[in-house]
């Protein structure tokens, strides 16, 4: 039974949090993606946040 988390991913940066993931499983570690964020108009590191 796989429990569905929804992950949030936030702009390091201004910390705008701009995509969104439905995760099946929990993963070690923390994610980081480099994404673009519309708010700083430029790729930025996102971070997973709660
Ligand atoms: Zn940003």
């Amino acid at each position: 039974m796989a429990e569905r988390v929804i992950i949030t991913m936030a702009c390091d940066v201004c910390k705008n949090r701009n995509y969104y993931f439905d995760r099946g499983k929990k993963q070690e570690g923390k994610l980081v993606f480099k994404k673009f964020c519309k708010n700083c108009e430029k790729h930025t590191e996102h971070k997973e946040t709660k």
